[in-house]
Order: C-alpha cells, then sequence, then structure tokens
C-alpha cells in the first residue's frame, strides 16, 4: 500500500501538515484527482472519490469552508422554492438527501421548524401554500405542517405584525452549521484515504488533455496543478490525471486564465446576528421584505437570532473575505421593523455580522433573485469546473462531477450509483451514542455526536470544566481543545470564525474567551506570546471587517496590506 493510500486518520493531526507537502514537494506521485477548493462541493467530491479507491488530493487556498460554505444562511432546504416553480424531480432528490442527512448526522443536520404568515392580498394565499407544502410533505414521507388560524400568531410568532393577518403556517425544513458540516465531510474523507490542505493556493491548471497545455515537468502523461503552499511559502507541482475546480464564486479565476470566458456571477448574501435573549423565536419566521418582496429569513442558530439575508451583485474585491454594506443593515432592519413593530431593534442590537458570496452560474437577468441557484458542471479540455447548488445536495452534485471525470481515469466505469463501502448507503459514518456520551445531556451529547462523529467520545472524555457550556452559545471549550489537535486550524481566525463559532456568536469577536482561547493555542500549537499577538491583531482586523457593522470597520487599507501579506500573486 502506498503512503498516499493508507487509511489515516491523523491526518490532520499537528506536524502533518509539513509532512504532506515535503511529500508532495519530493515525490511525484500521480493523483487520480486533484480538487480545488474546500467548501462542501469540494469536500463532498474528495469524500466520493476516496469511497471509489480513487488516490485524491484536495487544496484550499484559504481555510477549510472559508467561501460560502461558511457564510451561508445554513438552511438544509428540500427545496421548496423548486417545488413552487414546477421542478419536481429536484425537489423530491433535495427532500430526499435533507432526510438522509437528518438522519444520518443528527446534532449537525435537524429540523428547523418555520412559519410563514399569510396576509389579505399578499401572495401566495394560505390555502394554495398549503397545497405545496402537502406535496413537500409527501416526498419526505411524514406531514409535517399545518395552517393556524391569525390567532394563534401570539403563540408562535410574538410581536408578528396583526395587520390584516389571515392565517399562519408552519411547515419543516432543516438546518446545520455549515462549516462544521465540510469539515465532518472531510474527516470522512481521510478516514478512507483521502489527503487535503488548507492554505495552499493553486495558481495554474495543468491539462493533460490538451495539446497546447504544458504538462508537469518529468510525468509527460499527466497533467496536474502548480500551487503556492502560503505558509511554507513554497511552489508545488502536483501531477493529476484529472483536475476539478470546485472553487465556487471564484471558479473562473482559474478558467479565464486557460482562455475560457467568464460564466460567473457573484452574489452577495448577508446576515445579522441578534442576541438570542433580545429577539427570542422558537421557529423561523419567513416572510416577504415589504420593499421588494423578497423572502427573508429570522431563525434562531447556536442560541442566537439571525436575520439574512440579501441578493446582490457582488463587486467588492473577491480576494477578500465579503462585508455586510450599509444598506443590506438598512434592508434588513427595515424588514424586521415592518414584521415585528413593537420589537424596536436597531443597529445597537447587532452581535455580528456576516456575508457571503453565491457562485451562482450567470443567465444574464437583469435581477439577481431571478438567477437559477442550481448548479452546473464544464468540461473544457479535461479541466472540469462544477459550481452553484446547495448545502444539501452536496452529494448528488459530486456523483455529477465524477460522471464527468470517469473518462479520464484509469477506471472509466466508476459505480456512481453505489461506493465500494459495504455500508454504501451511508455519507457518515454511523456514531454510537453509548457509553462514552451517556454522561452528557442528551443535546450536548447529539452536538458532539453529529459535528465530529467518531471523534465525540474523546471529547466528552474531557474534564467537566472543558465541557460546560460557553456561556451564550451551545459549544464548550472541549470541542476547541479537539479542532486544535486534529483539524489544521493555522491561524486564531480559523478557529473562532470556522472551527467553532464563538467569534460570530459571542460579542466583540469572542473577546471574553481569548484569553483561555489563547492558553489553549499556546498549549496545543506551540504559539509563542509574539505569535499570540500577531494573531490577536490579525483576527481582530478580519473580525472588524468582515463580520461586524460598517461603521465598526478599520480602513480597508490596514486589512488590504495584512491580506496580501498572505496572497500569492496569481
Ligand atoms: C448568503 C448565502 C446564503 C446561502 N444560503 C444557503 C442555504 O441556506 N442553504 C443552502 O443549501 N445553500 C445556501 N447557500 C449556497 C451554498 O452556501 C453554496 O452553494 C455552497 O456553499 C457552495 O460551496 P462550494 O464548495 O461550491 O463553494 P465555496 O464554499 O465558496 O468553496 C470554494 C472554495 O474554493 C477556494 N478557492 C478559490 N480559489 C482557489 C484556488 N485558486 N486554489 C485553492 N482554493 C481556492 C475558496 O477559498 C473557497 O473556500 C448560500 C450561499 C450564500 C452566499
Amino acid at each position: 500500500m502506498s503512503m498516499w493510500s493508507d487509511k489515516d486518520c491523523t491526518a490532520w493531526q499537528p506536524g502533518r501538515r509539513e509532512q504532506l507537502v515535503d511529500q508532495l514537494r519530493q515525490t511525484k506521485t500521480i493523483w487520480d484527482v486533484v480538487i480545488i477548493g474546500g467548501g462542501i462541493t469540494g469536500a463532498g467530491i474528495l469524500r466520493e472519490c476516496v469511497r471509489r479507491g480513487l488516490k485524491a488530493l484536495l487544496l484550499e487556498k484559504h481555510d477549510f469552508s472559508y467561501g460560502s460554505s461558511s457564510k451561508s444562511s445554513k438552511m438544509v432546504h428540500g427545496g421548496l422554492r423548486y417545488l413552487a416553480s414546477g421542478q419536481l424531480s429536484l425537489t423530491r432528490d433535495s427532500v430526499k438527501e435533507r432526510q438522509r442527512l437528518m438522519s444520518e448526522a443528527e446534532g449537525l443536520v435537524d429540523p428547523l421548524r418555520f412559519v410563514m404568515p399569510h396576509y389579505q392580498g399578499q401572495f401566495p394565499p394560505g390555502f394554495l401554500f398549503e397545497r405545496v407544502l402537502d406535496v413537500y410533505d409527501l416526498m419526505a414521507g411524514a406531514r409535517q405542517h399545518k395552517r393556524y388560524p391569525a390567532r394563534d400568531a401570539q403563540y408562535l410568532a410574538p410581536g408578528i405584525n396583526p395587520e390584516k393577518l389571515a392565517s399562519i403556517s408552519q411547515f419543516t425544513d432543516a438546518v446545520t452549521d455549515d462549516s462544521r458540516l465540510v469539515m465532518r465531510v472531510l474527516h470522512e474523507a481521510h478516514m478512507s484515504g483521502a489527503q487535503s490542505l488548507n492554505y495552499c493556493a493553486v495558481k495554474h491548471v495543468l491539462k493533460a488533455h490538451s495539446s497546447y497545455s504544458p504538462k508537469v515537468q518529468g510525468v509527460s502523461q499527466a497533467g496536474g496543478v502548480i500551487a503556492q503552499d502560503m505558509i511554507g511559502n513554497q511552489e508545488l507541482e502536483i501531477p493529476a490525471r484529472v483536475v476539478i475546480n470546485a472553487t465556487g464564486a471564484w471558479a473562473d479565476e482559474l478558467r479565464v486564465a486557460q482562455g475560457e470566458a467568464s460564466r460567473m456571477r457573484p452574489l452577495r448574501g448577508s446576515h445579522l446576528v441578534i442576541p438570542g435573549w433580545r429577539f427570542p423565536v422558537g421557529f423561523t419566521v419567513s416572510f416577504f421584505h415589504p420593499h421588494d418582496k423578497r423572502p427573508v429569513f429570522i431563525f434562531p442558530w447556536e442560541g442566537a437570532t439571525v436575520i439574512g439575508t440579501t441578493d446582490l451583485d457582488h463587486h467588492q474585491d473577491m480576494r477578500q473575505d465579503a462585508s455586510i454594506s450599509a444598506g443590506e443593515v438598512s434592508y434588513l432592519l427595515a424588514g424586521v421593523q415592518h414584521q415585528f413593530p413593537g420589537l424596536g431593534l436597531t443597529a445597537s442590537d447587532v452581535i455580528s455580522t456576516w456575508s457571503g458570496v453565491r457562485p451562482v452560474v450567470s443567465s444574464g437577468a437583469l435581477d439577481p433573485s431571478s438567477e437559477k441557484r442550481e448548479h452546473s458542471v464544464w468540461d473544457e479540455q479535461g479541466l472540469i469546473t462544477v459550481a452553484g447548488g446547495k448545502l444539501t445536495t452536496f452529494r448528488l452534485i459530486a456523483l455529477d462531477v465524477l460522471k464527468h471525470a470517469a473518462k479520464y481515469l484509469e477506471n472509466e466505469n466508476l459505480d456512481l450509483k453505489h461506493s465500494g463501502n459495504s455500508d454504501d448507503k451511508r455519507i457518515f459514518s454511523r456514531v454510537s451514542q453509548g457509553e462514552g456520551l451517556r454522561h452528557l445531556p442528551e443535546l450536548q451529547a447529539k452536538r458532539l455526536a453529529g459535528r465530529f462523529g467518531l471523534a465525540a467520545c474523546e471529547i466528552a472524555a474531557c474534564d467537566d470544566n472543558q465541557l460546560k457550556r460557553i456561556s451564550g452559545t451551545p459549544a464548550c471549550m472541549a470541542e476547541l481543545r479537539w479542532s486544535l489537535d486534529n483539524e489544521m486550524v493555522m491561524h486564531l481566525d480559523d478557529l473562532m470564525l470556522r472551527r467553532s463559532r464563538l467569534g460570530i456568536l459571542l460579542p466583540e469577536g469572542g473577546d471574553s474567551v481569548l484569553e483561555q482561547v489563547g492558553q489553549l493555542c499556546r498549549n496545543k500549537l506551540g504559539w509563542s506570546e509574539s505569535v499570540w499577538s500577531d494573531e490577536v491583531r490579525r483576527y481582530k482586523a478580519i473580525y472588524r471587517q468582515h463580520f461586524s457593522l460598517p461603521n465598526q470597520k478599520v480602513s480597508s487599507e490596514s486589512v488590504m496590506a495584512h491580506d496580501e501579506a498572505l496572497e500569492p500573486q496569481i
């Protein structure tokens, strides 16, 4: 068995990153598949490759889930929107995947109840929406909706605008922590032999199947990629039979460099985070914004209340994280003010914000919200690009990509219905909630099992102090501790914004826990005082510029200067 195909459960332990980079530099192993982009799409493809015995490597320019896969609205939809537009088979597939994720990863993908008010004279009326929900629930095999009279609003959504309220529909979808979903899929892939690197940017794709393209030196029959390891600052030439571009909203960057026409239309969506005590909601409230009739959601997430989202052409610099604009803050607050007129919510109630860029394939539609959100796959002389889609359908997207990749692999007959696993229908390993988790409260045991899979018991074995909930969030320090040991944390923002969500859920980016987190980082990663100070400076600049309200932002020059230090010039 080669060093690449060993089952590797320690793939992300400290020190393994350097080892992997060295191996990539020194050997000219030809990978079956190199995947560019460490969001949910890339992670899903990696998982499906290795379960079919392919040698696969994933490279991510920033941190795993850095792109839209940590900045979505966290809904694992069955696709009510598709159903409303008559796309029955797409809805059926999405509903099936949603149900599969909920049953395999309870504690990571959980049911979320929605309420939608129906006002007199507003589309859709309650009775019509109920017919749509009938079909939706039929596909899920469970009746999960009900229509309530307006007078029940005081129980379902206290404070909701009562004027002309006719009835309220209640239905069920699902919610997740998108970044943890990516991590869980990556862990599963690692356990089947995959390799992945964060902070490794692909600068150039070498096509094996194009007559004009250069080939990887010394490996004449293979294409591959030229990548930059941004931690050790070295260039890597990595041969591969197939290269898959899963870079989401950035998909055009590598394609256009190959002479292809651009196709993407990056659309920004932003969110406001409010403390749960200030605006408690038991259900997600879905309503139409009074300015443009777009659907907006107010939903409970990780103990906070989130308001989102917007849908705008994104003209900000794609080399930086997206940031909410003052106009988006006003738009979202105006929607809440209209729907909950007595609440008096203002910008001063906002703890944090986040903005993501949707990887939407342009059709030339005038209105951003009219653009389709389904995924597309293109094979451009051997460079396979995938963009668009949803969190829910990542497994189906991965299978579609493999269908395109099959012809370039020695084994063209990839079994795309089944994997090589004995438990072949599952995405996630089965986690027993037995002995190792029994001493924990039920919700915490589920949370650890869902988010950390087979490692849940290891986390649960930490002392009580580490397992105590961090006030204002459902997370505990034992989770962060484990992430530092096992999840390739390179920067403080990886830990505060993606492995955990403390930076978004706590005021001031989690200032109150930084001392404790600092101790953990020094112990686990060996950071010196000066490395820690640099990391805190970097983290706070990122937080202020991209995860807080616009008026708290530092000058964009200082963050640009900071980010440029990390960017290879590609
Ligand atoms: C505001 C918003 C709300 C959304 N809400 C939902 C929702 O509620 N439910 C849902 O299902 N979907 C939702 N989506 C859509 C969903 O988030 C995306 O479809 C999904 O995350 C796309 O994943 P991806 O892996 O394709 O892209 P990304 O997650 O963006 O990953 C692409 C990665 O490629 C990396 N990369 C770029 N260039 C390079 C390079 N040269 N080398 C190496 N790596 C590179 C990037 O750093 C990035 O991490 C939402 C999206 C947004 C923006």
